[in-house]
């Protein structure tokens, strides 16, 4: 890995500003915040600026809410931004360089194709849509690839367009007039030098004729007006790279360094996508990851600190980020290493920290409240035992649910005592029998007094115990026993254990 000292690191004068450019198509994905937080870090470590940029030119793809998602998971990571739309009000900007919403910025994009167009690096194209489709089912036809026949590029302007462009608009798109014949080549801080050759590139378009830009005009434009001194996106852009380096030159700009980070792939060692499972960051959460978990995770996603460590905390990453340690090859997700990962955070976390983080899972998910006091003494069961803050509910939800429970008979007698529900009601009568007034309700006086029991009943300890945890909590996973029935309470351990009677019959 080669790399441009000068680019890497910035002189001081030139300071770092980096952006996270999402269009708002869909909620943000992993893969794509991994890019928003790359550029975080390395705003955070050189003591830059990072910025949020709203990329919603391509009306089409458009998708509501989609806005909503990317501040909510910009904001669960922890990821705060310096410039950018304003969250609660994304008509407002925060920051003096915006707006920073493409489709409020029209006229700049505008304004900059028809500067093109005038220093002869652009021309309007009146090809109607058929033509373009003929040309391009004829190239297909003879196996090339379908690129535009550049029909337009020397034409003079159809007579009167000028004033029917101005008048009512001409449907006519601006083509870039892309160089002939040569190479284009920038430097990528992580891939080193590349080049392209300038007859694969098509005269691309800038502006669509519903006067929107396109990607690659827009997205330099708004570099080069809001001082952005690095690119770094993710590497499926790396082929728009030379169609914005020839832009840069066209309008006489230094352009930024760039640096395209590696794919993301699914175990399969195919590209991360929808069929590996959820995606979308914001599932994550709901699906009880922890944000410090999914940042770290994230974090080593082409990244490494040291080739082996595999906890880093927030502070450490920008501490320690560079672009020297971003590798170029694939980065694999792996959905069990993250879970892995999720667990250590959940185990580090400190015991009312972690109740204030399973609190309002267990709330939405029980639809009840939860009490508080209660749950301080459930936390230090589960927490070994718990690797999302969703097992939880699983785990310890029969702790803050009143009535019944809800469990079958099946489930109660489990194999031990399938077909002989009187062996298991005189084993639960025996239990109630020692451990009604039993003083103090505490486990290990709890377990001092129905260990012995299970050879007085001439019944495995397991097949007992088995029996009391279903009672009890209704589930035959569940915490220890005894530690269960001290935190549970005598009186609504006594009540399980008779409401379990009462299901066995007479
Ligand atoms: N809007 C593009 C995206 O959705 C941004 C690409 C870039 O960073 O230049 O990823």
């Amino acid at each position: 890995m080669t790399l441009t000292p000068i680019l890497a690191r910035m002189s001081a004068d030139m300071s770092v500003r980096v952006r996270y450019a999402p269009s708002p198509t869909g909620e943000p994905h992993v893969g794509n915040i991994r890019t928003a937080l790359f550029n975080w870090l390395f705003a955070r470590h050189e003591g830059g600026a990072f910025i949020v940029r709203l990329e919603d030119t391509d009306q089409a793809r458009y998708e509501e809410g989609a806005e909503r998602a990317i501040f909510e998971s910009l904001a669960w990571l922890g990821l705060d931004y310096d410039e950018g739309p304003d969250p609660s009000d994304i008509s407002r900007d925060i920051g003096d360089r915006g707006p920073y919403v493409q489709s409020r910025r029209r006229d700049t994009y505008r304004r900059h194709a028809d500067q093109l167009i005038e220093a002869g690096h652009a021309y309007r194209c009146y090809c109607p849509a058929e033509r373009l489709d003929q040309v391009r089912k004829d190239l297909q036809r003879r196996k090339l690839p379908p690129k535009y026949d550049r029909h337009c590029r020397d034409l003079p302007d159809p007579p009167g367009a000028e004033q029917r462009l101005e008048s009512e608009g001409l449907p006519c798109v601006v083509r870039f007039r892309t160089p002939l014949s040569g190479q284009t080549a920038f430097h990528d801080l992580i891939r080193g030098d590349i080049m392209f050759q300038n007859d694969t590139l098509d005269d691309f378009v800038l502006m669509k004729s519903d006067g929107f830009p396109v990607y690659h005009l827009a997205s330099v434009v708004d570099d080069r007006l809001m001082g952005i001194s690095h690119v770094l996106r993710g590497d499926e852009w790396l082929s728009s790279t030379p169609r914005h380096v020839l832009l840069y030159q066209a309008f006489d700009w230094e352009p930024p360094a760039f640096a395209h980070l590696p794919m993301i792939l699914g175990p399969d060692r195919s590209k991360l996508s929808k069929r590996h499972g959820d995606t979308a960051v914001l599932e994550f959460r709901e699906r009880g990851f922890l944000p410090e978990a999914l940042l770290n995770f994230l974090g080593l996603l082409g990244w490494s600190l040291d080739d082996r460590t595999e906890i880093i905390d927030r502070e450490t990453f920008v501490r320690s980020f560079g672009l020297e340690r971003v590798l170029a090859n694939p980065a694999v997700f792996n959905f069990d290493k993250l879970t892995w990962m999720n667990g250590v955070y959940i185990r580090e976390l400190a015991e009312e920290a972690l109740a204030d983080r399973i609190s309002p899972v267990l709330e939405s998910r029980l639809g009840t409240s939860v009490d508080r006091g209660l749950l301080r003494r459930v936390v230090p069961l589960i927490r070994e035992r718990i690797k999302l803050l969703t097992e939880a509910v699983e785990m310890a939800g029969f702790f803050f649910v009143e009535g019944e429970l809800d469990y079958g008979e099946e489930t109660l007698l489990g194999k031990k005592f399938a077909g002989d529900p009187g062996a298991a009601a005189h084993a639960l009568e025996a239990v109630l029998g020692r451990v009604s007034a039993l003083q103090p309700w505490e486990h290990g006086a709890l377990e001092g007094a129905i260990r012995p029991l299970a050879e007085e009943l001439d019944l495995k300890t397991g097949a007992l115990f088995g029996l009391i945890r279903v009672a009890v909590t209704g589930s035959t996973a569940a915490p220890p026993l005894f530690e269960t029935m001290a935190v549970l309470g005598r009186e609504r351990s006594l009540e399980r254990l008779r409401s379990a009677l009462r299901r066995l019959g007479p």
